[in-house]
């Protein structure tokens, strides 16, 4: 257990009804205690996982800051299996951090960023996937990547994740037994002693792996870059998926001079929607520097909705916005989960004639789906998320049980497991020495280790825990 004691605010930035401190460790209650003034002069720690009334006072000075409600939570059954001290005061920023520096004053040092998180897994109470989740359920955008942050967070995956690990420890086992101990009576275990067990582990690694592409498009998202020439309609057609008024839309063309990005919700995908200042040349500098971030936002998209002006001319400016998508690669295969990074044609404003000659936006695209909108009338944008879901779900139709990975780092470690089972097989069946089976099966051991933590490094820890935010 770590020694010293952790303080931070824990509740958002910014004003609210109630503002948390939390306070943890070792000496989180007589840090507290003696700030803590109750009506009656009571002086006895309250019990614990109650909240008791009363008020913040320097004991300096004898100024009380706030009025408050305090729970003293006596360890194990904490957040962080050590004692805790939440302090409920009123939700200013400029309180919260005078009750924190109180604390801070009076033996607490400020927690790092995800440090309360980091003690909770540190001391048992969850593995690293469970750690990972709780940063998930937070930033869940969707129903669906909160359900399946949850299932995280509850430990379904991290289960069968150590089902497959115990099923590989099983066989290290046999075959150490009979590489360690020869003298003894242990014969070597046959191939066919070993191999249930590995099929029994591959086959949940499969599984899990199966579903992670799509698991990681409910948890990440997927970027969207909606590219065309100025005045297309690419600011209207953000805020009619977004249905809100969030980016500015205006007449004068080229006045979106950043990229703009928000996140709407595709049937359970986060959409992360960049509407970019266009991509063709300009002198303006301003728009320079837009057209720049444009150009990376298109790189890195997984999927771009390239948008014309259907009731207007095929334009030399939307040719040079054409070769430069086809430049970066996108529209040669129409599959967002296969890395394929496809291009959706978008022919805006259909409320008005007809000008746009198709078969010159075919000529670039012939295989890209293409969908006639207005931002107007709202017309075809039901089938443009249509057309856009259809794109990324590919895979069979969610159960309401199964149990998806939705993080890449999960992903990539299961690879590497599935990696070293298919080499730790391959020379089971070559009947190669068993202590060459051995070592891939430790290093699929020590990948599958990597997702819930037994195998973690201190580097991988620091890595992941400074992405969380200070207080979680
Ligand atoms: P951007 O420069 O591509 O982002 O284009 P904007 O979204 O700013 O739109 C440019 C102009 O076209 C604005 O005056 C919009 O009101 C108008 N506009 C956008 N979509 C439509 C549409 O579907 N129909 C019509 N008639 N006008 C539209």
């Amino acid at each position: 257990m770590q020694s010293d004691t952790i303080a931070a605010i824990a509740t958002p930035p910014g004003m609210g009804g109630i503002g948390i401190v939390r306070v943890s460790g070792e000496a989180a209650f007589s840090v507290v205690l003696p700030l803590f003034r109750r009506p009656g002069g009571e002086q006895a720690l309250p019990p614990s996982h109650q909240l008791t009334y009363g008020r913040i006072v320097d004991p300096r000075s004898g100024e009380v800051l706030d009025e408050v409600l305090v729970a003293f939570m006596r360890r194990p059954h904490t957040y962080t299996r050590e004692d805790v001290v939440e302090i409920q005061g009123h939700g200013g920023p400029l309180i919260l951090r005078r009750i924190l520096r109180l604390v801070l004053e009076h033996g607490a040092r400020l927690a790092q960023p995800g440090e309360f998180t980091l003690r909770a897994f540190l001391n048992g109470r969850l593995d690293l996937a469970q750690a990972e989740a709780v940063m998930d359920v937070i930033s869940a955008r969707t129903e669906m990547g909160l359900r399946l942050a949850m299932q995280q967070l509850e430990g379904r995956v991290s289960a069968r994740l150590r089902q497959a690990r115990q099923a590989i420890l099983g066989v290290l086992a046999r075959i150490e037994a009979s590489i360690d101990f020869p003298e003894d009576d242990i014969p070597a275990p046959r191939a066919e002693d070993l191999r249930p067990q590995m099929w029994a582990a591959q086959g949940l690694i499969e599984e899990l792996l199966a579903g992670a592409e799509q698991g990681r498009l409910y948890r990440d998202g997927l970027r969207t870059a909606i590219i065309g020439r100025p005045n297309v309609g690419k600011s209207s057609l953000l805020n009619a998926l977004l249905r809100s008024e969030r980016a500015i839309v205006t007449p004068i063309a080229g006045t979106t001079r950043d990229t703009i990005e928000e996140v709407a919700n595709l049937r359970g995908i986060p959409l992360h929607l960049i509407d970019t200042a266009g991509i063709t040349p300009t002198e303006d500098p301003v728009e320079q520097i837009g057209i720049q971030r444009s150009r990376a936002a298109a790189e890195s998209a997984d999927l771009v909705l390239l948008v014309f002006d259907s009731a207007e001319d095929f334009t030399a400016q939307d040719r040079q916005v054409c070769e430069e998508l086809q430049r970066l690669g996108f529209g040669q295969a129409n599959d967002a989960t296969a890395k394929g990074r496809p291009v959706v044609l978008v022919l805006n404003k259909v409320d008005r004639p007809r000008a746009l000659p198709v078969a010159e936006v075919r000529r670039f695209w012939p295989e890209a789906p293409l969908v006639m909108t207005s931002t107007l009338t709202g017309e075809g944008l039901d089938q443009l998320e249509e057309t856009i879901a259809s794109l990324v779900q590919t895979g069979k139709a969610l159960q309401s049980d199964s149990v998806l990975v939705t993080n890449l780092r999960h992903q990539e470690a299961l690879r590497q497991a599935a990696q070293h089972l298919q080499a730790a097989l391959a020379t089971l069946e070559q009947g190669l020495p068993l202590d060459f089976v051995s070592i891939d099966l430790q290093a699929a051991c020590q990948a599958l280790g990597e997702i819930t933590g037994e195998t973690a490094s201190a580097d991988l820890l620091e890595r992941i825990f400074s992405e969380f935010c200070i207080g979680k």
